[in-house]
């Protein structure tokens, strides 16, 4: 059976961009005589709020969305994530982690000036520069997060040669056909990965896979910012021995002037267009789906 899934977090009102991804989903699960899975991404507690949630609800429902039920939260399924995090410290991969946002960057900011910079190719954060690495798990207090050793990972499914069988396929646009990982890019660009923050136990990335996996999901459709988070969700399938499904990353909806939209910018939501009596076409069209 095709599912795929829209998975927002109810920490805003819904903007056009999420109206483009929730149609986009809406149309192939139509296409393909799939199951529409909703999804609420709400690992995020001190952002996360019950009327964003309803109003993700009557947005869809206006939009003229249908999706499975019972609706999965991600707050209900911590003791999953902690499984799932066992599984990765049974392997002997992880850490912990007591470094804070500013750690970070000063330790960055000392191997930039020692001309070793961090991999700065992917346009996102360079990674995190290692500075717990040798610490055990033993060590681990409760104020620690934890880390997935990325290398360590790599080794684990075989090595450099391995990983680079691995491949995902993309259906989205801008970037169709197979990919191969890299251990290179996992280890340059990505780096050893947060799987447990220090305040909600679990992360987007550690999150996000098994709940793919739980929910059987075979595509999923995501925004275009989220491609390069997709080499390190296929590494962790591998390592939970999890099904892969397709990717689609699609374009993202701008604004005028040619930013992105997104909540914390109080992009227009749907609330507001529907409030001053725009149509589901006109959202359509806003866009840039045809009718
Ligand atoms: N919850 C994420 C968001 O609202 C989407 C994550 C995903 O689709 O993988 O942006």
């Amino acid at each position: 059976m095709f599912r795929d899934r829209f998975a927002p977090s109810p920490n805003g009102l819904l903007h056009l961009g999420h109206a483009y991804s929730a149609l986009s989903v809406w149309k192939t699960v139509q296409n393909n005589r799939g199951e529409f899975i909703l999804r609420i991404e709400d690992i995020d507690t001190a952002r996360s709020r019950p009327e964003f949630e309803s109003a993700i609800f009557d947005d869809l429902t206006w939009l003229g969305i249908t999706w499975q039920q019972p609706v999965l939260r991600q707050s209900d399924r911590l003791s999953c994530y902690t499984q799932a995090i066992s599984k990765l410290l049974s392997m002997g991969v992880c850490y912990p982690c007591r470094c804070t946002r500013a750690d970070i960057r000063n330790a960055l900011a000392a191997t930039q000036e020692n001309g070793r910079g961090g991999n700065t190719a992917d346009a996102g954060a360079p990674p995190y520069p290692g500075s717990c690495r040798g610490r055990r798990m033993e060590d681990a207090t409760n104020r620690d997060s934890i880390r997935l050793d990325i290398s360590k990972a790599i080794n684990l499914l075989g090595g450099r040669d391995a990983i680079s069988e691995l491949w995902f396929d993309e259906v989205g646009a801008k970037h169709a056909g197979r990919h191969y990982l890299s251990a290179d890019t996992l280890v340059g660009s990505h780096g050893d990965i947060v799987i447990a923050r220090r305040d909600v136990r679990t992360s987007y990335h550690l999150a996000v896979v098994v709940d793919d996996g739980e929910q059987k999901i075979t595509q999923v459709t995501r925004g275009e910012d989220l491609f390069g988070a997709t080499s390190v969700h296929r590494l962790l399938q591998q390592l939970f021995g999890l099904p892969v499904p397709v990717w689609n990353h699609h374009r993202l909806i701008r604004d005028g002037t040619g930013m992105r939209l997104a909540k914390r910018q109080g992009s227009a939501s749907i609330q507001s267009l529907r409030n001053s009596g725009k149509t589901r076409e006109d959202i359509r069209k806003l866009v840039g789906l045809p009718d």
